[in-house]
């Protein structure tokens, strides 16, 4: 009997039956359907009928959030439960591209959504191209960061994104006869409904004033104090982070400066209504607007400024979490690790010193201890004028507190290598945390070196080049401290969603393991042999580029052949990237045309796109070569079927994912040595689309798992560059011994490619036989040799297909889940197999 009414009451199984009930009917097309509506009545605030396409894109995001949403609380509660060790990842940029379709991918509803838009009427990818992309990134760095938010949330590793939440990101950029014209990005405009203000986070961040000791009373020492010239507020704004079908979210945590007092009411009522909110417009400068890369001078102070306060606000969280847990704070390091994504935020360094010694009262050596076994640094960078440096006399103003922690490590840290290498004053100068060659400058590299546990490039090669120049000295003292962790990216993005139609094609052969485990990939290799799949891959391929091709026409009312060769450089315009060495090789290529020396050449469609930075004059000026030589091909009818040259404006996360799925050819043809990793590459060859490069960056290790024979290699090596360089390097040789490379700059600096324009491109022409740093006349006879030995296995489709399947099934190494891993076990020291 009363075993009987026990079997009545809701027993633990059945509850959390009804609650997997409900979770699913969330997720079905029917409750994804009414969830739409109730959004757009009770968050939209519209008559369904009356709502445009933006309205349901927003409808749509907040139900998907809701979803995301009920995973985070799950997460957030196991985390606090199980005291776990947490990553924090702090960058000055993350790229994220758009959310909504990643994360609808991401917790598997996509086809509900679909299956709810049907019913309503709507298409769900229009909709989904209402979506503002979240520009907070210029490039490769920005994009980095987010694929490891993806994949450490898909990996389990609890982890916190940190970083700035500019109110204007990347500029949009138009092309108006062949220049760059940069537009404010304005994504926040109508909201974003991806993130949440956490007020509970609030932080302060203090700027200039001045220091003073005084003597403890007790103890006789010296007790610092900073009193700061003025505070700005720091308010927290959270981003959830899907993780791959497996109901884990990360936080990425983005702080928006705000006025302490943004309405002074004393100045208003004395009259003065500006000075009143002066205050608050200068206080939200500081996350107003990303900084492009390659700026030297402009805006320096308030760089520096954006770099401590996003810094500042996710150390003081740290502590105040930390606190929360009631964990002592010598316990800090091992509860954070804080991984600085170049030195954006490496004057963390400085900053947790400054908490630990001057507000939580411990001692130096403790401090230093805790400090270096907290932060781990990864190096971007070989360039050595891209080497983050402050004046001085603007550090000093700015942060009077830190300059002085900093000259106390630097004491330290010189007096140990006083010791370690006697007499060696040229090395102690050059290892200094202060440069004092001309202007007194503070030298962040030396600082983000000294205060880490591990210092990483991003790959191989890098790695190597960083221990053997860029910081020879620091590996030499500390040579357990370097290791190399090669870039990935995330295969969600950048195959499962960039394209279906490939993705529907590897699960139908090969399951879906490769999704979370991309080497299962190399189960494609069963069929390199099977000419009936050989022709499906093809025509997959084909379909990829009529896709393209459709959104192209579109966009720019250009039709696109999908037979010709797509052959795609897109990237950050920089002369190392090289986007001027491509376009004189399609100038070789007109000029071989109309002399009657290339007769059969299969028809190629060359795309360009990237960014420049605004004040790179260069930059801008190789897209309007890029642009030019596309205005001469198109039009002579010689060349107008065989070559197309298109620059796709306004490269971004989501124009990556249209292009990326439709290349051929990738190039990737930076000169030796100078491209860190690259990541593009990455996204190409996990597409299909089959390598033309250097041996640069990643494009070594792209090339030693694809195989010599599956990528066409030319131009110099980074040895040979740095021997030509010591050796004085002189372009005009090769111009002179190359008549292809000297009909072309002829051409160029006659004004035949450009309607009689000499003057326009004088300036490039005039560096390239004079000065060349980048040895794009060295490298350009190779360069159309290799080149043209693609077009050439390009008409063996056969042949050509096979290279490009061999491309993705020998692309698991370059999933950012196995960088993560890597991460984990060589630098974190995270078990994953809790
Ligand atoms: C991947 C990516 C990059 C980096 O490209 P590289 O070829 O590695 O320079 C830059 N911008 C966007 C939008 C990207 O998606």
């Amino acid at each position: 009997m009363q075993d009987a009414s026990h079997g009545q009451q809701p027993s633990e199984t059945e509850t959390s039956g009804t609650t997997a009930i409900a979770a699913q009917d969330n997720r079905s097309a029917d409750g994804i359907r009414l969830a739409f509506l109730r959004h757009m009545r009770r968050t939209i605030g519209k008559p369904v009928e009356f709502s445009n396409t933006l309205d349901q894109y927003r409808a749509m995001a907040h139900l998907v959030r809701d979803r995301v949403m009920d995973d985070w609380i799950t997460t957030v509660e196991s985390y606090v439960q199980h005291n776990v060790r947490v990553v924090c990842y702090l960058s000055a940029e993350f790229l994220l591209g758009p959310h909504l379709l990643n994360a609808m991918l991401n917790l598997g509803i996509t086809d509900s959504a679909e299956k709810a838009c049907d019913e309503l009427h709507y298409s769900l990818t229009q909709l989904a191209d209402e979506e503002p992309e979240p520009g907070l990134g210029n490039g490769g760095l920005g994009r980095l960061a987010a694929c490891y938010m993806d994949s450490m949330t898909t990996l389990e590793v609890p982890a916190v994104g940190y970083g700035l939440r500019y109110e204007f990101g990347i500029f949009r950029q138009e092309i108006r006869d062949g220049w760059q014209v940069e537009h404010s990005d304005k994504w926040l405009e109508y909201g974003n409904p991806w993130e949440i203000p956490a007020s509970e986070a609030t932080q302060h961040v203090s700027f200039g004033g001045h220091t003073e000791t005084t003597k403890d009373e007790k103890t006789g020492e010296l007790i610092w104090k900073w009193v700061p010239a003025f505070t700005v507020k720091g308010v927290a704004y959270d981003t959830p982070i899907p993780g791959y079908r497996n109901k884990q979210v990360n936080r990425l945590r983005l702080w928006k400066a705000e006025a302490e007092d943004s309405f002074d009411l004393e100045i208003f009522n004395r009259g003065d209504y500006m000075g009143a909110v002066r205050d608050k417009m200068e206080s939200e400068t500081i996350s107003k607007v990303l900084y492009p890369p390659d700026e030297t001078e402009q805006g320096k102070r308030l760089r520096l400024m954006q770099q401590y306060f996003f810094t500042s606000c996710s150390l003081q969280d740290m502590v105040r979490l930390h606190k929360l847990q009631k964990l002592p704070i010598e316990k800090f390091a091992d509860k954070w690790s804080v991984q600085l994504n170049d030195t954006h935020p490496s004057i963390g360094i400085a900053e947790l010193m400054r908490i630990l010694t001057d507000e939580e009262e411990i001692g130096w050596d403790e401090a230093w201890t805790i400090t270096q076994a907290t932060f781990g640094y990864t190096n971007h960078t070989l360039l050595p004028e891209a080497l983050e440096k402050w004046p001085l006399p603007i550090f000093a103003s700015l942060l009077p507190r830190h300059i002085e922690i900093i000259y106390e490590i630097n004491r330290r840290f010189l007096k140990d290598m006083q010791a370690k290498f006697p007499g060696d004053t040229a090395r102690w100068a050059r290892m200094s945390l202060i440069g004092e060659d001309g202007e007194k400058q503070v030298r962040m590299a030396n600082l983000a070196v000294v205060g880490s546990k591990m210092v990483n490039g991003v790959a191989k090669l890098h790695s190597e080049l960083l221990k053997e120049d860029t910081l020879k000295d620091f590996y030499e003292a500390f040579p357990n401290r370097f290791t190399n962790v090669t870039n990935g990216v995330t295969p969600r993005r950048w195959l499962m969603l960039a394209d279906p139609p490939l993705t529907a094609l590897l699960n139908e052969v090969l399951g879906t393991a490769w999704h979370t485990d991309l080497y299962a990939l190399r189960g494609l290799e069963d069929y390199v042999d099977d000419a009936g799949f050989l022709d499906k891959w093809r025509k997959r391929q084909e379909e990829s580029k009529g896709r393209l091709g459709d959104f192209i026409k579109r966009s720019m009312d250009v039709s696109l052949n999908p037979a010709s060769m797509f052959d795609v450089q897109v990237k950050r315009i920089h002369e190392y990237k090289r986007q001027h060495l491509n376009a004189l090789h399609i100038l070789g290529l007109y000029c071989r045309i109309k002399s009657g020396e290339l007769k059969d050449l299969p028809p190629r469609t060359f795309l360009f796109g990237g960014k420049a930075a605004p004040s790179y004059t260069y930059a801008k000026l190789m897209i309007k070569l890029v642009c030019t030589v596309g205005e001469l091909v198109g039009k002579d009818p010689q060349t107008k079927d065989l070559l197309r040259v298109l620059f796709v404006p306004d490269y971004s996360v989501s124009l990556g994912q249209r292009i990326y799925p439709a290349a051929d050819l990738s190039e990737q043809i930076s000169t030796a040595g100078k491209e860190a990793s690259g990541t593009g590459c990455m996204k190409f060859m996990m597409n299909g689309a089959v390598a033309i490069g250097t041996l640069d960056g990643a494009n070594i290790e792209i090339r030693e798992e694809v195989g010599e024979e599956n990528f066409f290699l030319f131009g110099l090596t980074a040895p040979q560059i740095a021997e030509k360089q010591k050796a004085g390097y002189r372009p005009r040789d090769f111009y002179e011994k190359s008549p292809l490379l000297r009909e072309v700059m002829d051409g160029l600096r006659d004004g035949r490619f450009s309607n009689g324009d000499r003057d326009t491109f004088a300036p490039l022409v005039r560096d390239l036989l004079e000065v060349d740093r980048y040895f794009v006349m060295a490298d350009f006879d190779d360069y159309a040799r290799a080149q043209s030995e693609a077009g050439k296995i390009f008409c063996d489709s056969k042949k050509w297909s096979r290279m490009s399947l061999l491309n993705t099934a020998r692309s698991g190494k370059f999933s950012s889940d196995r960088s993560i891993r890597e991460y984990c076990q060589n630098i974190w020291k995270i078990n994953l197999d809790r």
